[in-house]
């Protein structure tokens, strides 16, 4: 048995059933504090880890803005749960492309994912939470396949919390889902939107969820590129959920932020140029052709992550409309 799991135990033995969200929140620490997940050898793979395209178009994206809104000075790139770092180096080379090199600030709590970062931006300065992001200057933001692993509480048909709970060896949650909500995501959305207000710029939500009212259960474990389930090996399998994005959208529109989207990440990427960027890319490395077109399929394909993956903007009201967002 895990020290994890045996604490857990403890736990409930002596203080009772747990929420949902407690057990979320204390498996996932645990998961992301002790490995790195990612990549082929790991538990899953994300859009920057699928290819550079992914990263870069997220760059463009946010330097695009900044022109527009006048080149403001001491703008800042801030990452939440930025993985190994790969989306950050990418988005920079290409914001370097448009005259725009900000100081990196990066929000992670995994010492192991910290020391991934640090490999490809040395450059950069962590954070526990956002509460230390510098309070000057626009701050362009981004959130990878962030929000869907922060803690959801889950609600049953008659409102109320369910519990995690022990039946003999067995962790089990008591009750039938109805609801689920993820304070901890509605206050960092809150969080973001008063920075954006107060101090400019935008912040780019890229997440797989729902964009209506939540429906039943959607936390689910993932471990070698499969499900598993949830209530067993705490703390050894990747905790998600999906993501609700109007819930978030209220959150921040309430804090004076300009909320666009959710719009569908394929047609976000086509919109902003992943054609002609793949074109390019194949025409420097034709030897790369195969797995070039491969990452596109896969980033925007409505059967593989093209229309479950959203992307939504939270932009400053002084702020101008964002790029790829039109139907
Ligand atoms: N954005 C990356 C990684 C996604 S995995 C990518 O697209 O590849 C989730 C990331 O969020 C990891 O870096 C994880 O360590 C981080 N994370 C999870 N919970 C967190 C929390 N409460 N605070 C800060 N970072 C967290």
């Amino acid at each position: 048995m895990s020290p994890l799991e045996a604490q857990l135990r403890a736990r409930i033995e002596q203080g009772g059933p747990i929420s949902v969200g407690d057990y979320m929140a204390a498996c996932n620490a645990h998961y992301y504090a002790s490995r790195d997940p990612l990549g082929r050898g790991g538990d899953f793979i994300t859009a920057p880890e699928i290819s550079q395209m992914f990263g870069e178009l997220v760059g463009a994206w946010l330097a695009d803005l900044w022109v527009r809104a006048g080149r403001p000075a001491g703008a800042a790139y801030v990452e939440l749960g930025p993985g190994r770092g790969t989306l950050a180096a990418d988005a920079l080379r290409a914001m370097a492309k448009a005259g725009l090199s900000p100081p990196v600030h990066f929000v992670e709590t995994s010492p192991a994912l910290r020391s991934a970062q640090a490999e490809r931006v040395p450059e950069a300065t962590w954070h526990d939470d956002l509460a230390s992001l510098p309070r000057n200057g626009p701050l362009l933001i981004v959130a990878n396949e962030f929000f869907d692993a922060l803690p959801i509480e889950q609600f049953g048909i008659g409102g109320e919390a369910l519990t995690v709970t022990l039946d003999g060896d067995r962790f089990v949650r008591r009750g039938i889902v109805a609801r689920e909500a993820s304070p901890v995501s509605v206050t960092i959305a809150a969080d973001l939107a008063r920075r954006l207000a107060a101090q400019g710029g935008a912040a780019l939500i890229v997440d797989y969820g729902y964009a209506g009212p939540s429906g039943g259960d959607t936390l689910q474990a993932v471990s070698h590129h499969a499900f598993a389930n949830p209530w067993e090996a705490p703390g050894e399998r990747d905790l998600t959920a999906h993501v609700g994005f109007a819930a978030l959208a209220s959150a921040a529109a309430g804090e004076g932020a300009r909320v666009i989207g959710p719009f569908g990440q394929g047609p976000w990427l086509e919109a902003l140029g992943i054609g002609a960027r793949a074109a390019a890319l194949i025409r420097a490395a034709p030897g790369r052709h195969d797995e070039i077109e491969t990452g596109r399929a896969r980033l925007t394909a409505p059967d593989r992550m093209g229309e479950l993956f959203k992307v939504m903007a939270l932009i400053s009201p002084h702020w101008p409309q964002p790029a790829g967002f039109a139907r």
